[in-house]
C-alpha cells in the first residue's frame, strides 16, 4: 500500500520551507510530505489523491493566506478527508481564531510559530495526532477478516472484542459482501459456522470463542511471575489508571480484564470533560492512550479472564479465574465498575446483539447507515450515542421516560441534541413490546401520557438506563452495601460488625476493603463519584496505599 499524505500549506515561502523540512525530517518513512503556498492548489491536489484512492492522514495550514484563511481551508479538507487531522499554524494574535476553530471545525491542534525547537514543540503534538489517526485507519484489506451475519450476536462479540483490544479487523458482511463467500469456500465452512475469523496468516477459525480468538492473535494468556505486587481486576479507567502507576512505580502489576481493556468508557463515543482534550475524545482513544502507557511501563494485562474468586492464604491473595487459573499477588484491587441494567422486555434477550445492543454505539454505528433506530434512556451516555450515531444514521429517536432530557443530560448534551435536526425526543415514552424473526425488526412505543400505542420498524435499538456493581462473586469475602457496592476506609467503621472483620490496630486505608491488603477503586466503590476522572483518580490513589500496605507487611 502507498504510504499516506501530509499536505502542508502557507504562503510565505520561508515558513512553508522551514515546516516541510522539519516535518519530512522525522515522517518521511512513513509519509508522503507535500508542500504548496497556494490554498487553492493544495485543494486541487487534494481532489486527485482522492480519485487516485489515496488518504491524507493530516493537513496544516497557516491561518493567514491571501486566498483564502486558514481555518476555511481546512474545513473545505474535511469535506473530501473527514478524517485527516487539523493543525493550524498560527501567530500569538490569532490564538483567538484557533481556539474557536476547535469547536466550529474540530481543529485538532494549533502550532505557534516558531515551533523551535522541533523536538518540544513539533513533533509531540504532531505524533499524537499520526498514533491517533493511524489507529482509526483501516487500510483496504490487509490484517484479520471477521466473516458473518451483519445482525448476528455472535459476529458483534467478535467485532467488539477486538475494536476493545484496539486490533483492526475487516468486516464483511456474508449478505452483502460479494468478496466474502469466497473465503468461506476456501475454509469449506457452511452459513451454519459462521462467524469466521481469517488472520493474517490465511489461518482461519469457525466460531472461535474469545479466548481462543486472544491465544491465536498471540495475546498474553497466563501469568508470567509466580507472585505480584498488585494485582487488579478490572480493565476500566480505574484499572488502568492504577495500573500505569504501579508500574511506573516499580510495583510488580498485573490486570486481568473479562473482556476488552476500556471499561465503560471505551463504549464512549465522545468524551468532552476529561481535563487536557480540550476537543474531547472518544473512548476508544483514551483505551488507546492508556493500555499502550501501561504497557510501556510492564504492567501484564491478561483478557479475555473472568476472576471468580480472591482467596486469603497466610495474607498473601490468591485469584481464582474462572477458567480454573490462578494468580498469587501480596495485594489486590478490586476496579470491577458497573453493568449495564438490562431492559426488561419480554423476548428482548434473543435481540442482545442482533439489533439490541448495551452501550456500544461505536462498534455498530456503520451497519446503521441511513437506517432509523432507537435509543433508551436520557442521561450523558444516551446523549452521546445519539450524538455519534446522527452522523450516520438517517434518523436517532431517543426514548425517555421524563418530559424533557434537560434534567438527565449535562447542558452541553441537551443543547447540542435539540440542534440536530435528525435526533427526534420522544418524551414519557416506553417500549412495550419487541418483534423479529432472526434480528430486531419492530418495536412497539406507548405514550405514558396519553396511553397511545404504535409499532414501528427499528434496525437498532441502543440501551442506556443505568448500570449496577456486578460484585456477586465476592459474597462472602468482601463487605458490601445493600445495592453491591464495595465499602472502604472510614466507612468501614460505621458498619456494626466492624469488630469482628478488621483485627488490625490501623484503621482501614482510604480505599482499603474489609480485608486488609484488597483496595476498591472506581465505579464499584461505594459512596464514589462516578466519572472517567473520578476513576482515573481513584485508581492512582489506591496504588499509594498500595504501597502503604506493602510496606508494613
Ligand atoms: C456510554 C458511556 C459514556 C460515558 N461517558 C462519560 C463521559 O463522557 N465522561 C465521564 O466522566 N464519564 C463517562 N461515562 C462514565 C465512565 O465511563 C465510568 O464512570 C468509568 O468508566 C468508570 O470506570 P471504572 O474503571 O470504575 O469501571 P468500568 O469502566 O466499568 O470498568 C470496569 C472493568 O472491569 C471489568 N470486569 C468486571 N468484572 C470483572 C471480573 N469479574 N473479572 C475481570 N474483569 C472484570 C469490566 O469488563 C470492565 O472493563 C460514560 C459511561 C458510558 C457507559
Amino acid at each position: 500500500m502507498k504510504l499516506p499524505f501530509i499536505i502542508i500549506v502557507d504562503d510565505d515561502e520561508q515558513v512553508l520551507r522551514a515546516i516541510q523540512r522539519d516535518v519530512r525530517k522525522k515522517y518521511h518513512k512513513d509519509y508522503r510530505v507535500v508542500a504548496t503556498d497556494s490554498a487553492n492548489e493544495a485543494l486541487e491536489l487534494i481532489k486527485e489523491i482522492k480519485l487516485q484512492n489515496e488518504t491524507v492522514a493530516l493537513f496544516i495550514s497557516d491561518q493567514r493566506m491571501p486566498e483564502m484563511e486558514g481555518v476555511i481551508f481546512l474545513e473545505k479538507t474535511k469535506e473530501i478527508y473527514p478524517d485527516a487531522k487539523l493543525v493550524l499554524l498560527t501567530a500569538y494574535s490569532d490564538i483567538d481564531v484557533a481556539i474557536k476553530a476547535i469547536n466550529d471545525i474540530k481543529l485538532n491542534f494549533y502550532l505557534l510559530k516558531p515551533w523551535n525547537p522541533p523536538e518540544e514543540k513539533l513533533y509531540p503534538p504532531i505524533d499524537d495526532l499520526l498514533d491517533e489517526w493511524q489507529a482509526h485507519f483501516k487500510p483496504d484489506h490487509e490484517g484479520i477478516r471477521i466473516i458473518g451475519f451483519q445482525w448476528s450476536p455472535k459476529s458483534h462479540n467478535l467485532k467488539e472484542f477486538l475494536s476493545g483490544i484496539l486490533i483492526p479487523y475487516l468486516w464483511m458482511d456474508i449478505e452483502n459482501n460479494s468478496q466474502a463467500a469466497k473465503y468461506l469456500a476456501s475454509a469449506v465452512v457452511s452459513h451454519e459456522q459462521l462467524p469466521l475469523v481469517v488472520l493474517k496468516d490465511g489461518t482461519w477459525m469457525s466460531d472461535p470463542t474469545l479466548p481462543k480468538l486472544a491465544q491465536s492473535l498471540g495475546l498474553q494468556q497466563s501469568a508470567n511471575q509466580k507472585m505480584y505486587d498488585v494485582l487488579i481486576i478490572g480493565g476500566g479507567p480505574a484499572g488502568l489508571a492504577a495500573s500505569v502507576y504501579g508500574s511506573c512505580e516499580g510495583l510488580k502489576t498485573i490486570l486481568i480484564e473479562k473482556s476488552n481493556p476500556g471499561g465503560q468508557a471505551s463504549s464512549s463515543a465522545r468524551i468532552e470533560n476529561y481535563l487536557g482534550f480540550p476537543t474531547g475524545l472518544s473512548g476508544a482513544d483514551l483505551s488507546r492512550r492508556a493500555i499502550a502507557q501501561t504497557l510501556r511501563f510492564g504492567t501484564e494485562i491478561i483478557t479475555p479472564k473472568t476472576v471468580k474468586k480472591i482467596r486469603i492464604q497466610d495474607g498473601y491473595k490468591i485469584t481464582e479465574m474462572t477458567d480454573g487459573s490462578e494468580i498469587h499477588s501480596k495485594s489486590v484491587i478490586i476496579a470491577t465498575g458497573i453493568e449495564y441494567t438490562k431492559l426488561g422486555i419480554h423476548g428482548l434477550d434473543k435481540f442482545t446483539g442482533a439489533g439490541v445492543y448495551y452501550g456500544s454505539a461505536a462498534v455498530e454505528a456503520h451497519a446503521c447507515k441511513d437506517e432509523i433506530i432507537y435509543i433508551v434512556g436520557g442521561g450523558n451516555s444516551a446523549c452521546q450515542a445519539a450524538m455519534y450515531m446522527c452522523k450516520f444514521a438517517k434518523e436517532v429517536n431517543i426514548l425517555i421516560r421524563r418530559d424533557s432530557i434537560k434534567k438527565t443530560a449535562a447542558n452541553y448534551l441537551a443543547q447540542s441534541i435539540i440542534q440536530t435536526p435528525n435526533i427526534i425526543v420522544h418524551p414519557h415514552t416506553e417500549i412495550t413490546s419487541v418483534e423479529g424473526d432472526r434480528e430486531l425488526e419492530r418495536i412497539t412505543l406507548k405514550n405514558s401520557t396519553t396511553g397511545e400505542e404504535k409499532t414501528v420498524p427499528a434496525k437498532a435499538l441502543f440501551i442506556y438506563i443505568g448500570a449496577k456493581p456486578g460484585t456477586l462473586w465476592l459474597n462472602g469475602t468482601i463487605l458490601k452495601d445493600e445495592k453491591g457496592f464495595i465499602i472502604t476506609g472510614n466507612e468501614l467503621l460505621k458498619e456494626k460488625t466492624f469488630n469482628t472483620f478488621w483485627k488490625l490496630d490501623r484503621k482501614p486505608l482510604l480505599p482499603e476493603t474489609s480485608v486488609p491488603g484488597i483496595f476498591a477503586s472506581g465505579d464499584v466503590r461505594s459512596t464514589a463519584l462516578t466519572g472517567i476522572s473520578s476513576a482515573v483518580g481513584e485508581g492512582a490513589m489506591a496504588i499509594r496505599f498500595v504501597r502503604k500496605y506493602l510496606e508494613e507487611t
